[in-house]
């Protein structure tokens, strides 16, 4: 919208529950320079396309970029990668020279952060210049100028004439119906651009949903950011560390964790989750703190194989584009490929004031998670 809106178009949104609701506030708020996708040691197309998107994000952040997001909080300026020496040195000697700008040598132990010694971990820990940002304080930033033009609406139904879609019918529940005549509609409803796309007459573009349970483990007291590596392209766990609404820490946990234990029963997740952690932190016992999961779907356009596509994805449709930015870092690549493709087929013109409730910002999976003693 703010790219769109520096374009002088007029742009409203509307959201059907609250803002960052699905995947956004459910992410670890990794601003990936590509690492996590070279593991393997290769370097691919992901790779190189997500390396021009965070400087384009700590612009913002400064205050100085296309977009102001300075109210942003940084969690982490960096992130740690760890395993055993032998598979870190190899890996970052096949890739490092070619996809790293900073320093990925191991440290010296005495600069670890302080969670591996604490948590007893054994092995190499090397640096990586990738920031975490509190995703939230992102989302109020972006939402704050756009006052009055974030609305709420229950459904939303298009209604086309011919390949353009005339009027959106936005239905409140116990309120009345209000109708918009769009000029351009652009779908940014992650897994709900499934059901968008199907309400229209053409032809579909088809998306691809990848499952996985992110598992959170309340309680722990360091602080830690980054990729447990093994020898295969995903990280053994991926961790990311936050803090509660009522100031508890809580320790979030992506990678193959995640990836294997949506298939699990939730009691079996969580066993999963505190063996995977015992046997890297062997020091702590992680039966001590509370865990709960939170079940997802990374929703994207269809590739034929399923992986990740490589780079934020727009198709137009008549008078749409159904959008997935595909990673949270490709928002402003997002931004930029859709303020394109809209300035290609319109001209600027002022929205309508819509009678509608306003849409606020949604809360982090933690702070509405059901908790589990072991
Ligand atoms: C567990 C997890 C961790 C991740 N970690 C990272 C990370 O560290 N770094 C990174 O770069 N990326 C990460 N990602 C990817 C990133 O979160 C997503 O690519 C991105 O947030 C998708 O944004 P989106 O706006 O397309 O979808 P969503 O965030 O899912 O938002 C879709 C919105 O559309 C609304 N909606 C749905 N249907 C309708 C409808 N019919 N009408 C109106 N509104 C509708 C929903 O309520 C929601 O608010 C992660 C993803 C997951 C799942």
């Amino acid at each position: 919208m703010h790219a769109l809106r520096a374009q002088g178009f007029s742009p409203v949104l509307i959201e059907r529950h609250t803002l960052g609701g699905a995947q956004t506030l459910a992410a670890q708020g990794i601003l990936h320079g590509g690492m996590k996708y070279v593991l393997d040691g290769k370097v691919d197309d992901i790779a190189l396309k997500l390396r021009e998107m965070p400087p384009r994000w700590l612009e913002s952040i400064a205050g100085r970029g296309e977009v102001d997001l300075s109210g942003t909080q940084i969690l982490s300026e960096n992130q740690y990668l760890w395993s055993d020496g032998s598979l870190l040195s190899k890996l970052s000697g096949a890739m490092g020279a070619k996809m790293l700008r900073g320093d990925v040598s191991a440290l010296p132990e005495e600069n670890w952060p302080v969670a591996f010694r604490d948590l007893g971990y054994r092995g190499s820990v090397r640096a990586l210049e990738e920031t975490i940002i509190d995703v939230r304080s992102a989302l109020v930033a972006l939402s704050k100028p756009l006052a009055g033009r974030l609305f709420r609406a229950d459904e939303i139904i298009p209604q086309t004439v011919g390949e353009t879609v005339t009027t959106l019918e936005l239905r409140v529940t116990d309120s009345s119906t209000c109708r918009l005549r769009p000029r351009f509609v652009v779908a940014t409803a992650g897994a709900g651009n499934e059901a968008f796309a199907a309400a229209l007459p053409f032809p579909q573009p088809a998306t691809q949903r990848r499952p996985l349970r992110q598992i959170m483990v309340r309680g722990v007291p360091h602080k830690l950011y980054g990729h447990c590596i093994i020898a295969d392209p995903k990280p053994r766990v991926t961790v990311t560390s936050h803090t509660t609404q009522d100031g508890t820490p809580v320790w979030y946990l992506g990678g193959n964790i995640a990836e294997k234990s949506w298939q699990m029963s939730e009691e079996e997740a969580f066993k999963f989750a505190v063996n995977e952690l015992a046997a890297i932190f062997p020091k702590q016992d992680w039966t001590q703190y509370e865990y709960a999961a939170w079940d997802g779907d990374r929703a994207e356009p269809h590739q034929n194989v399923r992986f990740m596509p490589s780079e934020p994805t727009v198709t137009v449709l008549g008078n749409c584009a159904l959008a997935w930015p595909t990673k949270l870092v490709f928002a402003p690549g997002l931004a930029s490929k859709i303020t394109r493709e809209v300035a290609a087929r319109i001209q600027p013109c002022l929205a309508p004031e819509l009678p509608l409730p306003l849409a606020v910002v949604g809360t982090y999976p933690w702070d509405h998670a059901k908790w589990n003693s072991r």
